[in-house]
């Protein structure tokens, strides 16, 4: 029998505002997983409310009863592979291909032109930004940035919109400014006909949405043209089988979780460059900095838009992870 062990945790969001007293916690477990032979791996196991997740608690509690959310598959999948790692005392980040990452903003409101100029200096390329919270005012930033910066945008709207705001929005921006976002992913809910009649105006990509795609019935050419891969949600195998299908481009990305999380898509990532290197993207696995730093997050060494290895076997953190203390996940 497969033993699961968990240690619960909780990530404390940087407030955009310093004097911010209630900043947002995220809760989620890490866990250890022991298999029959001795070998052991671990994972992060991080749900997302606004996903539809349930939370860790009720995740653990199905664990224990041996019943599976897609969330906890996923994790025991990642802890199989750094099983396999630890067992051979291998670094999942030995000799790995670079991948370079966007820079994530949460806020576009409290984003000043000084961090814009320290982001383009550290060598960021891209900048990934979460919209959709007011259309009107970020459209205003969004060309004013275009006109002073050299930069790439990303725009993710988690499916905020609706099929005439998108239009508006994206009729707001003059064809140059568009010209100048790579992507955008998830405007509004999948439906295909929608999809496409909005995807001259700049590539489309599907993040979460792709839940929703019925691939079987599915019209090709599809109307997007990247597909974003989140190792701690995403069957990794089946997602990059249906980029090569459709000729996309795709993004992996961390799931905003813990560091052992954005260990692990990390290794995903450095993966399928190696064998992947010009149908992989930019990637999002650098999202440290969207919370207080706890001490995994200080033992990974970034370097301008790269994440440099994290030491140790596997995903690393060895001696963290030896003096986490664990519970015996069980009824
Ligand atoms: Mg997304």
């Amino acid at each position: 029998m497969i033993q699961f062990w968990s240690h619960k945790y909780q990530l404390q969001e940087m407030p955009a505002d310093p004097s911010d007293k209630n900043p947002s916690i995220h809760e989620g477990a890490l866990l250890k997983v022991v298999w029959p032979d001795g070998r052991t791996g671990y994972a992060d196991l991080f749900p997302v409310k606004k996903f539809g997740d349930a939370d860790i608690d009720t995740q653990l509690a199905a664990l224990a009863s041996g019943k599976l959310s897609p969330l906890a598959e996923q994790s025991i999948w990642l802890a199989k592979r750094d099983a396999i790692l630890r067992k051979n005392k291998q670094s999942a980040f030995a000799g790995m291909a670079k991948v370079k990452n966007h820079f994530l903003v949460t806020d576009l409101m409290t984003f000043s032109d000084s961090k814009m100029a320290e982001i383009r200096s550290a060598g960021y390329s891209t900048l990934k930004l979460k919209v959709g919270y007011d259309p009107e005012e970020e459209v205003k930033l969004i060309s004013r940035w275009l006109k002073q910066h050299p930069i790439m945008l990303r725009l993710d709207f988690n499916s905020k919109l609706k099929f005439d705001d998108y239009q508006v929005f994206m009729l707001s921006l003059k064809q140059g400014e568009r010209a100048r976002i790579e992507f955008v992913e998830d405007p509004f809910p999948w439906n295909f006909d929608g999809w496409k009649e909005v995807s001259g105006f700049v590539p489309l990509a599907i993040d979460n949405e792709a839940e929703k795609i019925d691939w079987a019935r599915i019209k090709s050419p599809v109307p997007f043209k990247v597909m974003v891969i989140k190792p701690a949600r995403t069957d990794i195998e089946k997602a990059v089988a249906k980029v090569h299908q459709h000729a996309l481009k795709m993004v992996v990305t961390s799931s905003i979780d813990h560091p052992v999380g954005i260990a692990h898509a990390l290794h995903v990532a450095t993966e399928l460059k190696k064998f992947n290197p010009y149908t992989l993207l930019d990637c999002g696995c650098l999202t440290l900095r969207v919370y207080k730093p706890n001490e995994f997050a200080n033992s990974i060494q970034v370097t301008g838009p790269y994440l440099a290895g994290i030491k140790g076997t596997g995903i690393g953190f060895d001696d963290l992870l030896e003096k986490t203390p664990w519970v015996k996940v069980q009824k």
